[in-house]
């Protein structure tokens, strides 16, 4: 195929570009997250605190706490972009996999939730 015709080809068919673009995405960031957890995990792929091994629910925790404020100040926003951070940055140590449950669980035992203290970053 030329490259008018790709061009004609993509202009004609832009939701079926579209869905194809979306998916590779998807497919991306899964990989990233694939690849951060198992570094994380050490190759388990289960959450540190209960052993699950759904990948859909799986997280990576920072330690210390306070992931959020350090995620503001190293500029990611969304998780895919902190995962390529980890990946860009040798896998920091730090972190640790955790699943939504034992990240809330951790959240309120330590407090997290009501934490206000945005000017100690201890990264
Ligand atoms: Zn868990």
């Amino acid at each position: 195929m030329t490259q008018k015709n790709t061009k004609i080809w993509r202009e004609a068919n832009t939701e079926r570009v579209r869905a194809s673009a979306r998916k590779g995405v998807r497919k991306y960031t899964q990989k990233l997250k694939l690849k951060v957890v198992e570094h994380y995990s050490n190759a388990t792929m289960e959450c540190a605190g209960c052993g699950i091994s759904d990948i859909r629910v799986l997280s990576i925790d920072h330690i210390n706490g306070k992931g959020n404020l350090q995620r503001r100040k190293i500029g990611v926003r969304s998780g895919h972009m902190f995962w390529s951070w980890l990946i860009k940055n040798n896998f920091p140590p730090g972190y640790q996999v955790l699943c939504m449950n034992c990240q809330w669980i951790k959240r309120h035992t330590n407090n997290e939730c009501n934490q206000k203290d945005n000017s100690v970053l201890d990264v």
